[in-house]
């Protein structure tokens, strides 16, 4: 039915792959473009003996946009999964407006050099205007907007687990449970153990530059800024166990103060262990975190690309990750005039994902939903041109293909309140 193109080959992709070959009656037939191209070649060879889906492989350099158009033009797909780097996310998109394809990422823009004078500008001028410290941010992706309504396509914007599912959720207890919803915290645990001290779940330089920059969170219309790691609570998750969890600035926040203007407060919190949070301080503090270039030897080195060369590659800690994940939403709000509270979640065992995949939750709760909202707009459930954030479209079909795509939803209508 479809055709479609995967960038990256990385651990998000490799689960979005491996879920869409097993649904071959909408993914008929499945370009995979990444920058290594043995690793595409690897994983096509295994999956091939288990998909009817055709699978191809190709090299391409996602921030080339005259590379990105050929590679469009010549596989004609009716939608690009982009589950590469968000660096890449503009490019991309440009490519898809001019070739008129579908889009779906899993995480928002932001520049590879947040020191480019062009960005600082920008950046500094938000910080001061908007209280916004995040160098992630939506506005460079809505700003497509119009074109993708005249190409007569849908982007739709961060659509993993957090971002993404956790928004269809928002959309869901809208639409089922609440008249107003008045405050949103979003709880985002890994209760995963790998064995090592320290290590990253996805992508080691997105995640990074994530956890270390200031926190925030939005209530009164408005940011307000914490330093980061600096706000603790406990809390005590089902699958999981009593946990310390963090509040951090993260990208669903910015559109869910859009689009539910009456939420009056919300807030993001993500569990970390106490050996994470020490290796990452001090990585900071002695400057490996930079993504200004450095002169050593007579070679620029970008402090924390070494970094994530060094790290162990989140692809490869499945094999070692015992435990669960638990991401959801604590609503509180009002139906016919009643106070209601509310939490849906999901829980993901971190090995059942390895058996199934060969990957980590982490890496599972990001593809799996990455492919059901591939499959909701390829499937005419989800189809608007324009470009959209996941609780801009009707949550039902989605949750119901997650469901049924290996993350269900759990409920709790008397859950623990975040204080
Ligand atoms: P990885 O680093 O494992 O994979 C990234 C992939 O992109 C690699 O295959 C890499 O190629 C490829 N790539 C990098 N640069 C280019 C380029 N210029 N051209 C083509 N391909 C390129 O990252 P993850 O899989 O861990 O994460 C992927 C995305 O998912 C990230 O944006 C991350 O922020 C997001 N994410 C979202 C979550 C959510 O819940 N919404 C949760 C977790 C992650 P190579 O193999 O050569 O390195």
């Amino acid at each position: 039915m479809a055709r479609v193109i995967v960038i990256g080959c990385g651990g998000v992709a490799t689960v979005g792959i491996s879920k869409c070959c097993q649904v071959p009656e909408v993914f008929t037939d499945l370009c995979i473009a990444s920058r290594t191209k043995e690793k595409c070649d690897a994983l096509a060879a295994k999956l091939a003996p288990t998909t009817k889906t055709r699978i191809t492989t190709t090299k391409v350099d996602a921030g080339n946009l005259d590379e990105m158009i050929a590679l469009l033009q010549s596989y004609k797909p009716d939608m690009v999964l982009h589950l590469g780097l968000p660096y890449h996310n503009l490019v991309i998109m440009e490519a898809c407006v001019r070739c008129k394809v579908n889009y779906l990422d899993t995480a928002a823009y932001e520049p590879e050099d947040v020191n480019d004078p062009e960005f600082r500008k920008y950046y500094d001028k938000r910080c001061q205007e908007k209280g916004f410290y995040a160098y992630f941010d939506y506005p460079f992706q809505w700003a497509y907007r119009k074109k993708f309504e005249e190409a007569g396509v849908t982007a739709v914007l961060g659509c993993g687990f957090d971002p993404g599912v956790t928004q269809a959720y928002v959309a869901y207890a809208k639409k089922h449970y609440f008249d107003t919803i008045d405050t949103l915290d979003i709880l985002d645990c890994n209760g995963g153990d790998h064995g090592y001290k320290f290590a990253t779940n996805f992508n080691p330089e997105i995640n990074l530059r994530e956890v270390s920059s200031p926190a925030a969170y939005w209530e009164d219309h408005k940011w307000h800024r914490v330093e980061a790691m600096t706000v603790k609570k406990e809390y005590n998750f089902d699958g999981v166990g009593e946990k310390d969890m963090y509040l951090l600035h993260h990208e669903e926040i910015e559109s869910l103060g859009l689009n539910y203007p009456e939420i009056k407060r919300i807030r993001f919190f993500m569990t970390f262990g106490q050996s994470y949070l020490e290796h990452m301080r001090c990585l900071e503090d002695v400057g490996m975190l930079s993504t200004k270039a450095i002169n050593y030897h007579g070679m620029e080195i970008v402090p924390i690309q070494f970094l994530k060369a060094l790290l162990p590659d989140p692809a490869t800690l499945g094999a070692r990750t015992k435990g669960k994940t638990n991401i959801g939403c604590i609503f509180t709000g009002k139906k016919d005039g009643k106070e209601v509270h509310y939490y849906i979640y999901n829980v993901c065992d971190h090995q059942e994902s390895y058996r199934e995949v060969g990957s980590q939750a982490i890496s599972y709760t990001t593809g799996t939903p990455a492919m059901c909202g591939a499959m909701m707009v390829l499937t005419g459930k989800w189809n608007k041109p324009g470009v959209y954030n996941v609780e801009e479209f009707d949550p039902d079909p989605f949750i119901d293909a997650m469901n049924r795509h290996g993350l269900p939803i759990r409920e709790n209508f008397n859950p623990v309140l975040v204080d």
